[in-house]
């Protein structure tokens, strides 16, 4: 295929503002799909992005589309999730393409991270096409979208594209004003191999499969290939574009993206960013790569029984390369055994990896309660990170501590105003600009410690605001902050994975949060339970759970041997998801309702 006739670009937007409905459009348009084994956003292919409605993977695919000029172009599309935990997954997206679609919700107009998810496109120096969808609904407003467009996002309104992408209205003026506008990439077939790994994922039978973004050369299968990074060499087995599923071909080319499969069994081998080569005729230097993932979120994940955590370790290997944000490394605690520690984009990431976790290799796991990065400076004059409350030092060996505070954007309808200042003033933040983007929209600035944001802080947005204010975020520093180690005692005994790093003066409150939540999930037991929340050697909270009087099988008297099997088996059941600590059974419930008690 002629590098004229190819398209790369990416579908960007602030989420439900219609990218992965715009992708199915454009796939049904294409005729790939036979129209009886057609689905609502087809490219969503984990249970868990249908179930919730979200894109959490970016997904490439390759259609065909004739244009008016009676030749036949190669658009290779990119949807991309929108929710702020993965913009790294847009970024990677946005830097294999030539073009986005920057989509806006014409009931909505431009939000927060249509306007992070712009700065993005235009960093990476993409052509940016702005396209108002929904114009379908009856409180679309179009001419207003058109000012936001020329006076929030700097971009010329008469180049926007109206649609719909539910009704599919507009669609081939779009793919039109797709390949009239985005230009068609530049590589040399007759330079090195020169290709970026923007993704990865695993196959049992076939390995680690990288996808590739080719910006010079050619590569076919029977190659040998160099990584850059890793300097390792492999074999090509295949290479293949993306269709709804993998389609093998015979060569890919300077401009092209595609996958290549060379029996990678290491799953480390594959670095998403690094370039590949050849080895007998190897680029000159590599490709500029990925900006390093920081992870903003730490916890750690056991598995509930500890015959698993070989299962475990391998599921995570599997998902890191499916999620280069991921990170992780061993953990252990006298409570919950071995596992691992992990760094996560947001709490979002964290409940995702949680449920694939669970559904895609079927473990039974818990999550401790979640924690940013904190800086400690120590009275001998050095400074240690601290993501671990059990790394957590003596207070008589602290100076001073220190948390990271992130610039959070928040758009809103003005008359929620008054209810956001509240809640960000109560969550500890500082207002840094409020600026009027027109006679209906308020647009607020705020520094705030991350911690904050962690817990409630997106739901009880969307809760004051009806749902219209939205939401974005970047870390910016650390502050100086007043940190203590909360401790939650069952019975007498400190349970170390549901200790937490809290700010002190709220303490108490969390304690009370944590406490209540335990009482709720703890079933009774034998004896009596007491939970209580500590502060060094102060408690500050306290619940009680009251001991158990009815044996489960008293009230199957007689002889029924059967049924009070059947009982007992359904407890034992039941245990699989809980844990013991000292003497005591956890359920995994009530270390996710701990985690969740702002
Ligand atoms: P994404 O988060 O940007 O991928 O958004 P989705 O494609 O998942 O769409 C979010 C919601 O908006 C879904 O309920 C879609 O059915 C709906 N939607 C998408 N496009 C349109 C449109 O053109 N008109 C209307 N009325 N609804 C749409
Ligand atoms: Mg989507």
């Amino acid at each position: 295929i002629p590098q004229k006739l190819i398209r790369n670009f990416c579908i960007i937007a602030h989420i439900d503002h219609g990218k992965s409905t715009l992708a199915d459009r454009f796939i049904q348009r294409a005729r790939v799909v036979e129209d009886r084994l057609f689905q609502d956003q087809i490219l969503d292919s984990m249970d868990i992005e249908r179930e919730r409605g979200i894109t959490i993977k970016s997904q490439a695919v390759t259609v065909p589309f004739e244009s008016k000029d009676g030749q036949l172009y190669h658009l290779n599309l990119v949807d991309t999730p929108g929710h702020v935990d993965f913009s790294y997954e847009v970024s990677r997206a946005i830097s294999s393409c030539e073009g986005a679609l920057l989509l806006i919700d014409a009931s909505q107009g431009v939000e927060a991270q249509t306007l992070a998810n712009l700065y993005m496109a235009i960093e990476h120096d993409l052509e940016i096409i702005p396209v108002i969808n929904k114009i379908d609904l009856p409180s679309a407003d179009v001419e207003g979208v058109l000012e936001q467009i020329e006076h929030d996002l700097g971009l010329p309104a008469e180049d926007a594209v109206k649609i719909s992408a539910k009704n599919a209205i507009g669609i081939d003026e779009l793919l039109e004003t797709v390949v009239e506008r985005i230009p068609a990439p530049t590589g040399d077939y007759d330079a090195p191999l020169k290709a970026l790994i923007f993704d990865s994922h695993y196959n049992t039978f076939r390995g680690g499969i990288m996808h590739c973004r080719l910006f010079d050369g050619v590569i076919r299968p029977g190659d040998d290939i160099h990584m850059l990074a890793t300097d390792r060499v492999f074999n090509v087995e295949e290479v293949g574009r993306f269709r709804i599923g993998f389609e093998a071909c015979e060569e890919l080319q300077a401009g092209q993206v595609g996958y290549i499969v060379a029996g990678i069994r290491t799953i480390t081998d594959i670095r998403v960013g690094e370039t590949v080569t050849h080895r007998d005729r190897p680029c000159a230097e590599a490709l500029p790569g990925f900006r390093e993932v920081k992870s903003v979120v730490f916890s750690s994940i056991f598995p509930v029984d500890a015959n698993d955590y070989n299962e475990l370790s391998a599921a995570m290997e599997k998902l890191q390369l499916n999620d280069a944000s991921l990170f992780f490394e061993k953990d252990s605690s006298a409570a919950l055994g071995f596992g691992f520690r992990c760094g996560f984009l947001g709490l979002l990431h964290l409940e995702v990896i949680q449920e694939r976790l669970e559904r895609e290799f079927g473990l039974s796991i818990v999550f401790t309660a979640p924690s940013v990065s904190y800086r400690i400076d120590l009275s001998n004059g050095e400074s240690i990170t601290v993501t671990n409350p059990q790394d957590f030092p003596a207070q008589t060996e602290i100076e001073r501590t220190y948390e990271p505070f992130i610039k959070a954007t928040l758009i809103t309808p003005s008359e929620y105003v008054g209810n956001l200042i509240s809640l960000c003033t109560e969550k500890r933040g500082n207002q840094l600009d409020m600026i009027y983007l027109d006679s209906k929209r308020v647009e607020l600035v705020y520094e705030m410690p991350l911690s904050e944001v962690l817990y409630d802080f997106y739901d009880r947005l969307k809760s004051l605001s009806r749902g219209y204010a939205s939401f974005d975020y970047e870390v910016i520093d650390v502050r100086e902050t007043d940190l203590v180690r909360l401790d939650i005692l069952l019975n007498g005994q400190p349970v170390d994975a549901l200790s937490m790093l809290v700010y002190r003066p709220n303490a108490a409150f969390r304690a009370r949060a944590v406490c209540k939540k335990l009482r709720e999930e703890i079933p009774r037991h034998q004896f009596k339970i007491p939970i209580q929340g500590a502060v060094g050697s102060t408690i500050v909270a306290r619940e009680t759970i009251s001991a158990l009087r009815k044996d489960v099988t008293a009230k199957c008297y007689g002889g029924d041997i059967s049924r009070k099997r059947k009982l007992l088996e359904k407890q034992k059941e039941g245990k699989k998801r809980m844990k013991m600590v000292g003497n005591v059974e956890l359920p995994q419930k009530a270390f996710l309702s701990v985690l969740k008690s702002g």
